[in-house]
């Protein structure tokens, strides 16, 4: 757990969050703010800021978000497929410095971003 992380609080449950879905990985729930109809955040529940950080020892949890995102979007109502987003650094558009893959979907979506 990283200190003055709200994501490793998340995962440790000292910030409250809509869960949808944990497994010795992975901790994936709603997005404060839904962009879309569906907008889950999947994140690894060790602290990993982004993928300019990420090595091999990060795989497991990184195969996992992957392979658990098509369950999560259609349980969560967008069955006729999904978008996967991950923003790594100040250029990619990132605001919460640990790792996260926005799971969207519900709708047709306006354009290429989110
Ligand atoms: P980024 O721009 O870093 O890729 O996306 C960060 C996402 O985290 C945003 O969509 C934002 O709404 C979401 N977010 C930020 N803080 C919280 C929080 O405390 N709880 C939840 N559930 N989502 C958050
Ligand atoms: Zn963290």
């Amino acid at each position: 757990m990283s200190e003055n992380c709200i994501f490793c609080k998340i995962v440790a449950g000292q910030i409250p969050s809509k869960k949808v879905y944990e497994d010795e990985l992975v901790y994936a729930f709603h997005d404060i703010s839904p962009q879309r109809p569906v907008h889950i955040l999947v994140i690894p529940k060790h602290h990993l800021t982004s993928l300019q950080q990420a090595t091999p020892a990060d795989e497991p949890a990184l195969g996992r978000i992957l392979s658990v995102a098509n369950q999560l979007a259609t349980k969560a109502g967008s069955p006729g497929g999904f978008r996967v987003i991950i923003n790594n650094g100040d250029i990619g558009c990132q605001e919460v410095q640990h790792l996260h893959a926005h799971i969207v979907g519900g709708d047709q979506p306006v354009g290429p971003i989110l």
